[in-house]
């Protein structure tokens, strides 16, 4: 049975780069009817805080990826939190020292620098100084009162990784010093929880960023004194920005997060990023979720880098809004409306109106966040006018015009598209106006935008007394 396993450092939000990784474990996972596991490794106390786990947690919940065990939902290898396993880490270390496959150094970093820069050696980290001490130095080592650290006893071998996505993979272990296991506070180096967990939690593929690759002999060593057999490991490219440097800040989001409260869909976000170092052999893009499960094999990632282009993310954003029905945009697009100000209550008297712009305006969303400003000025009563804004739009005789245009709003009926155009094209016609004249800053009268929908689907939308009460307002306003 496949046992694959998501296992994230809670020291910030869910960056995009690990989203992929939890992503093509979660895909790998359903592909071989397996079991997805979510592990929180955060024996980095201080970096680690209990708001970043949740917000993990929610993000990847949004995300629409689901865990069969996990720190929430528990399961039969828990607990799922490294801080709670500490117990576990402790006798395994020190079965390894008991085998004299580890062993207790008391070397400071201070001591252990010094015949660094003094001595001529190659190594350029710890020189193995504890490896065979005497029981009396290690007598006047404690009776100094030292904490000792644990390191691992590395063996003069080759290690041979073969990665499913990079191939066979070959290291000399002997370059190695002997590393930390236990830390002198007896909480375990990544390495070593990250081996007892995957050991203990019986994983059966590890499938990870690159950047762990150079850890992996060191964890197939610990597999090896353990006398076990390590998994199968995966290691995915980076995920870099269109500049090919490594996705930072710099490159503008880069959490789920913010991509979330940007106004994206979970689906689109869900199929960009599964196509980030991994293709179809079609190279199809648009993929659902069961497809992408049908789709998914391991063999198929590249080992190239990955670029995330935010570009590309926009477009297939805005393809999945087109696809949902107004109603499903206007359940989502809620959160955004509340937070520019519109009341619950508005919103539900209005919902009609507000899907009928949606139904309108869908084409041209990009992003849930486009959706306050171009219906909010059909859920508000009254507008403000942007005076900047104004001085690009000129009306001719406007007061005049204004005027007219109103008195004739309120013999219109029906208040219908077809009929308002119309009308008001009529209007123009016997004024010997251009109807841009006459569009334009109509629109600008009635939205307070330069832009949006078809002008007469906006102006039955609005409503004849809302838009005869928004020509008075502005009237009043200009003419005092
Ligand atoms: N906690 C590690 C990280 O966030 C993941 C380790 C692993 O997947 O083996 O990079």
């Amino acid at each position: 049975m496949v046992r694959v396993r998501f296992a994230p450092s809670p020291t910030g939000y869910l960056h995009i780069g690990n989203a992929r990784t939890a992503l093509f474990n979660y895909l790998f996972a359903r592909k071989n009817s397996g079991k997805f596991i979510l592990r929180i490794e955060n024996t980095d106390t201080e970096r680690s805080k209990k708001e970043y786990e949740e917000s993990i947690l929610e993000d990847l919940k949004w995300l629409g990826l689901s865990w069969e065990e996990g720190p929430d939902v528990g399961g039969p290898f828990g607990p799922y939190r490294q801080t709670e396993r500490l117990q576990l880490y402790r006798d395994y270390a020190n079965k390894l020292v008991s085998e004299g496959k580890a062993y207790r150094c008391w070397c400071t970093k201070e001591e252990i620098e010094k015949r660094r820069s003094s001595g001529d050696q190659q190594n350029s980290g710890y020189d193995n100084y504890c490896r065979n001490l005497s029981v009396s130095q290690i007598s006047s080592f404690q009776a100094e009162g030292r904490n000792p650290v644990i390191r691992f006893r590395v063996p003069d071998k080759k290690v041979v990784v073969n990665d499913i996505i990079r191939g066979t993979v070959i290291f000399e272990a002997g370059t190695l010093n002997d590393f930390v296991i236990m830390k002198s506070n007896e909480i375990p180096t990544f390495h070593f929880a990250v081996v007892i967990d995957d050991l203990s939690m019986q994983i059966t593929h590890v499938i990870r960023g690159e950047d762990h690759l150079s850890n992996t002999p060191k964890h197939i060593l610990i597999f090896e004194a353990l006398g076990c057999n390590p998994p199968a490991f995966a290691h995915m490219s980076m995920t870099l920005g269109t500049d090919r440097t490594r996705l930072s800040k710099r490159h503008g989001a880069t959490s789920v997060r913010q991509y979330r409260e940007n106004g994206y869909l979970a689906e689109a976000m869900f199929n960009y990023l599964a196509l980030l170092g991994w293709s179809s052999k079609d190279n199809q893009e648009i993929f659902s979720k069961q497809q992408l499960i049908e789709e998914f094999s391991l063999q198929a990632c590249n080992k190239s880098n990955a670029i995330f282009d935010p570009a590309k993310l926009l477009w297939l954003n805005a393809l999945y809004i087109r696809k949902k029905s107004s109603s499903e945009i206007f359940e989502i697009s809620l959160p955004f409306l509340e937070k520019a100000g519109y009341s619950k209550s508005e919103l539900e008297q209005h919902k009609k109106i507000i899907e009928k712009v949606i139904d309108v305006e869908k084409e041209k969303l990009k992003t849930l966040q486009d959706i306050p400003e171009r219906t909010g000025y059909f859920i508000s009563e009254d507008i403000s006018w942007n005076s900047e804004i104004e001085k690009k739009v000129k009306i001719p005789e406007f007061e005049k015009t204004l005027s007219e245009i109103s008195d004739l709003l309120k013999t219109i009926e029906p208040f219908e598209k077809s009929v308002i155009e119309a009308t008001i094209r009529r209007f123009c016609e016997e004024r010997n106006l251009k109807c841009i004249e006459v569009f334009n800053p109509l629109r600008f009268v009635l939205t307070g935008q330069t832009k949006g929908a078809g002008l007469f689907e906006m102006i039955e939308l609005i409503g004849k007394q809302r838009c005869i009460k928004r020509i008075e307002n502005f009237l009043k306003l200009k003419t005092g």
